[in-house]
């Protein structure tokens, strides 16, 4: 139903009261090593929640490889088509969290330089495909090509950001964006209170639908006819929304790739965003169905 064409990265999280000064060393009071990359992280988020996923991506011949294939395909995602690349390690992200929840990330690219779209065949099925920008250009744009040559929606999300390739103009479904990336990808802080400023600039950004994601005042979604939908995130103890990014997309997808709505699929994404923050790490703080369930209930 699913395929992401994107990064995976060994995390490393490092959590602390508060970040170092320049110059100054500190005692984490955590650390974590696990699976992370922002392709893995939304691959994981929508296999979690029952989609069918497969993951393009490529990592190194190392144990860092290693444990990230693993975790992932231990999440039920197919890794398939995940490349092997002898020379490169495994893309690396150091992550400090801090004593507010806030991260602050340092990613390096490793084998995830040497990421490819799948060639478009009859065996690649697809509703939704999801590109991302922790892989190169032409990765990006070959996800676009993919999802055009077999039908299926294309959902971007161009984190970290950088302006969009001329390539991919008028190709994206949904772009999926938080405030930061909204502000770089508009040229100008967007007012996010103002319809009207977020339908203009969902129509200069070129795509069919543009959602942005506001942390804890959840998310909103603009469709191609200028309206704008708000819908709230759970009110949540925050403890650490690093990936919560990921979850919101992985829900996402997954809502849209079996049928369901824009805006109802945004909101299920912002309750998966918020149920992410709620525990520490990334992939290992996203919800199945039976367990956002429970908690919606609670
Ligand atoms: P990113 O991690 O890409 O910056 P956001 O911070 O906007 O993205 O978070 C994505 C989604 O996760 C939000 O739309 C919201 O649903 C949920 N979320 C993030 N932070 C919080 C929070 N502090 N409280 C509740 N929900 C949150």
């Amino acid at each position: 139903d699913v395929v992401v064409v994107g990064s995976l990265n060994l995390d490393r999280t490092y959590t602390m009261p508060m970040l170092p000064d320049a110059g100054e060393t500190l005692h984490a009071t955590g650390t974590m090593v696990s699976s992370g990359g922002k392709g893995a992280n939304q691959a994981v988020a929508a296999s979690k929640l029952g989609a069918r996923v497969a993951l393009a991506g490529a990592v190194g011949c190392d144990d860092a490889g290693d444990a990230v294939l693993g975790a992932v395909s231990r999440a039920g995602v197919d890794t398939s088509l995940v490349r092997r690349i002898p020379d490169a390690p495994t893309g690396e992200a150091v992550i400090l969290v801090d004593g507010e929840g806030r991260n602050f990330i340092v990613v390096t690219e490793g084998a995830n330089a040497a990421a490819v779209a799948p060639e478009p065949s009859a065996a690649v099925e697809a509703k939704v495909v999801v590109g991302g920008f922790e892989v190169r250009d032409e990765s990006v744009i070959g996800a676009a090509a993919l999802a055009e040559s077999v039908g299926a929606l294309f959902v971007l999300n161009p984190s970290p950001f950088r302006p969009l390739p001329a390539a991919i103009a008028g190709r994206v479904d949904v772009l999926v964006v938080n405030e930061h990336e909204l502000a770089e990808a508009a040229g100008v802080d967007v007012d996010t209170e103002s319809d009207a400023a977020l339908a203009s600039a969902r129509a200069d950004l070129g795509a069919a639908a543009l959602v942005v994601t506001l942390g804890a005042r959840g998310a909103v979604a603009v469709a191609d006819d200028g309206s704008v939908v708000r819908v709230p995130a759970v009110t949540v103890q925050a403890t650490d929304t690093s990936g919560a990014g990921d979850a919101f997309m992985g829900a996402l997808v997954a809502r849209m790739a079996a049928g369901a709505s824009m805006v109802d699929a945004v909101a299920f994404a912002a309750a998966v965003g918020s149920y992410s923050a709620t525990n520490p790490g990334t992939q290992l703080s996203y919800p199945t169905l039976a367990e956002l369930e429970g908690w919606m209930v609670l």
